[in-house]
């Protein structure tokens, strides 16, 4: 057996307010005038939040584009043009939900490798370090803040830039960041938390490691939308810590059934991550029957509209290809369904799931 030995994130600020720290943490990281760029999710167009961007000589915000999830072009073409204008920078600072995050990870990747990112999809392939790199979590749920991966959509396949030089070389995590975030895309982001906890701890690769963060991130994703009857901050600071240990969880163990069922939606009709995994979920009692119970009890309380008939009409050929993306994901499987998930999850089976969606 052999022991995964895995790369953390190198700095950690919590706290109310610590995104103002951020001019003093980046300060020693200025390699002469090479500029800090800010990555910036566009939904903080003309808000407070921009102003506020500790802006240096050269630095440069960018607006991101998260409309669809990233793609290995959209990262490609980020890094040509920083290259371009600048050479080189100092660093790059993904402020927004998971796609920025992803985004601000791949580019940096991408600022000192060689070729395209859609050449790294996959597990180690990424051989040299890259830029510094800060993540800051305007959303909570997905664990990109900890993770050693950046899931891109690339030309052949949806899979992320795994490796230990992915992690973030700091993050921020500031809870009034996520404040007024809308109440479908907060629960569609917190539920991708409580999917990461409840296939981490139902799946056959659970340890005390993972089981300890599984835990905790439950327990306050279940405070936040189980017994919590009004949003208000302390569901913020909740959020983001059980998004962290979430995160922790799975990096010590793998997700499951629902995650690889939604990456083949996501692959062929675009479905983003958080709502593919809720679409999904709706419909996992046979794998995961408490956590589905509660989960259509989260929903119901929140009075969330999970969407339906996602698959309606689709061709045998579509759904063969959603078909081909989810059965690839064989550590996802293997995680929920044990060493012989291909006897358990036929294509049969899995065809009749797609069709439940
Ligand atoms: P997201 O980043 O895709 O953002 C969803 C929407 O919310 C966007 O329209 C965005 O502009 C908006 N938004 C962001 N912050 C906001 C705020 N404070 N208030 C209002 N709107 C805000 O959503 P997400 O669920 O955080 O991330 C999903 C992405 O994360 C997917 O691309 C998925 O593949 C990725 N992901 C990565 C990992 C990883 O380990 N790297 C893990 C899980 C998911
Ligand atoms: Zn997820």
């Amino acid at each position: 057996m052999k022991f995964r030995n895995f790369k953390m994130v190198g700095y950690v600020v919590y706290g109310r307010g610590s995104f103002n720290q951020l001019d003093e943490i980046l300060a020693p990281q200025r390699k002469g005038d090479a500029p800090m760029i800010f990555l910036v999710d566009h939904f903080f167009e003309g808000k407070p939040l921009l102003n506020r961007i500790p802006v240096r000589g050269k630095d440069k915000v960018i607006l991101a584009d998260v409309t669809y999830e990233p793609k290995t072009t959209q990262v490609d073409a980020l890094a040509k043009q920083l290259k371009e204008e600048f050479g080189t920078v100092s660093g790059i600072i993904g402020i927004g939900g998971g796609s920025t995050m992803d985004l601000a990870k791949a580019v940096g990747l991408m600022m000192n490798n060689p070729g395209s990112s859609a050449d790294y999809q996959g597990w180690d392939l990424v051989k040299v370090p890259g830029v510094y790199k800060v993540g800051i979590p305007t959303l909570s749920g997905t664990g990109a803040e900890v993770s050693r991966t950046t899931v891109l959509t690339g030309p052949t396949r949806k899979l992320g830039m795994n490796s230990d030089f992915t992690p973030f070389d700091q993050i921020v995590l500031d809870p009034e960041l996520t404040a007024n975030a809308p109440a479908n895309q907060r629960f569609y982001t917190g539920m991708d938390c409580y999917i990461h906890c409840i296939e981490s701890l139902e799946g056959t690769y659970l340890n005390e490691f993972s089981k300890s963060y599984g835990e905790k991130a439950l327990q306050l994703c279940q405070k936040v939308f189980v017994e919590k009857d009004t949003w208000d901050d302390t569901c913020d600071d909740m959020l983001m810590m059980a998004s962290y240990a979430g995160g922790m969880s799975i990096a010590y163990s793998q997700v499951g059934v629902a995650h690889a069922v939604s990456y083949g939606l996501s692959y062929l009709l675009g479905t983003k991550h958080g709502i593919g995994n809720c679409i999904v979920m709706n419909h996992l009692e046979e794998y995961y029957p408490a956590g589905v119970k509660e989960f259509k009890y989260m929903v119901e309380k929140n009075q969330i509209e999970i969407p339906t008939g996602i698959c309606k009409g689709l061709s045998d050929e579509q759904f063969n290809k959603m078909m081909d993306v989810s059965l690839g994901m064989k550590p996802l499987w293997e995680n929920a369904l044990g060493a012989d998930w291909e006897k358990i999850m036929t294509r049969d089976k899995l065809r009749a799931l797609y069709e439940k969606l």
